[in-house]
């Protein structure tokens, strides 16, 4: 193709080359748009000479992009075929970049070391799995710094949801806890083979500094955000009972957050489930 990305008739090419059924249980539903393509690599803000990691490159439309404009890109494929071909793929279409392109085959949920140092994440994600991926690579690779990433549009709203809004959730908290989310786009199920039967839109993040300690914080932190969301129509007091050993420690708890205990957990900024978090560090045991 003149273009250097995968349109129609490379992916429907590449698909029976492969012997490719595109699965629903992987997600699998491929960009054929070359336009969608280069706005997503912009969007993100790609720059040469930067690594960047992909998960679920499926027969590299987005991979091709984010090679196209010089970065480097770590991309992590669970469909051994499909993981298998990307090089080929991208040695007869941008032979000159293929040295830019390392391909692991794995679990993204799995995947705990990199063949590299990312500095972006760059993804159109398997909808299945796309909210647990997501919070997987910020927790274990924070040297990634920003990224967009595609989802159904329901669950970027979701990540973006201020609280207060009705569909505000522990998605919403846990994201904000990594930095600033945001809807940057909406993309047509046109774009994709086999079409979707959902929305899709494009959530850009600007990932904050952390400091040492951070990491035990954020999972006592994330885990009261379970506790309150796994009962998400009761009373904190009620709610984080259980997690916390008792309702006289949850109200102990409350109290010295500076929190009502008849609060329930969606009415909750991040900030004051950290705080709560802090407070049960500083109760007696
Ligand atoms: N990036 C490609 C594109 O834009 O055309 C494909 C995107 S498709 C929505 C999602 C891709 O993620 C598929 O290639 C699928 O095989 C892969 N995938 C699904 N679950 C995965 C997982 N747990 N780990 C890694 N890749 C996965």
């Amino acid at each position: 193709p003149t273009s250097g990305l995968l349109g129609p008739a490379e992916i429907r090419d590449l698909a029976e080359l492969l012997g490719v059924q595109p699965t629903k249980k992987l997600g699998q539903n491929f960009v054929i748009d070359p336009n969608t393509v280069r706005r997503i690599v912009r969007i993100a803000g790609v720059q040469a000479r930067e690594q960047v990691v992909e998960i679920g490159p499926g027969l590299g439309s987005l991979t091709l992009g984010l090679l196209e404009v010089g970065a480097d890109v770590i991309a992590v494929e669970i469909d051994d075929r499909l993981a298998a071909q990307l090089p080929r793929t991208v040695e007869s279409i941008a032979g000159d970049r293929v040295g830019g392109l390392t391909v692991m085959q794995a679990d993204a949920l799995e995947v705990r070391e990199l063949p590299g140092v990312p500095v972006r994440l760059v993804a159109n994600l398997p909808y299945n799995v796309s909210v647990p991926v997501l919070l997987h690579f910020l927790e274990h690779f924070p040297t990634i710094r920003s990224g967009v990433v595609m989802v159904q549009a329901e669950v970027g709203q979701r990540i973006a949801a201020g609280p207060g809004s009705k569909i505000y959730g522990s998605p919403s908290i846990k994201a904000a806890w990594y930095g600033a989310f945001r809807i940057a786009g909406t993309v047509s199920r046109q774009v994709f083979w086999p079409v979707p039967n959902v929305d899709s839109v494009l959530v850009g993040f600007e990932l904050a500094d952390r400091q040492p300690g951070d990491e035990a914080l954020r999972r006592e932190t994330f885990g009261l955000i379970d506790a309150a969301f796994q009962q998400r129509r009761k009373m904190l007091r009620g709610a984080l009972g259980q997690a916390l050993g008792g309702s006289d420690r949850a109200i102990a708890a409350l109290t010295r957050a500076g929190v009502a205990e008849t609060r329930r957990g969606e009415e909750l900024t991040l900030d004051e489930f950290v705080a709560i978090a802090r407070a049960v560090r500083d109760l007696p045991a």
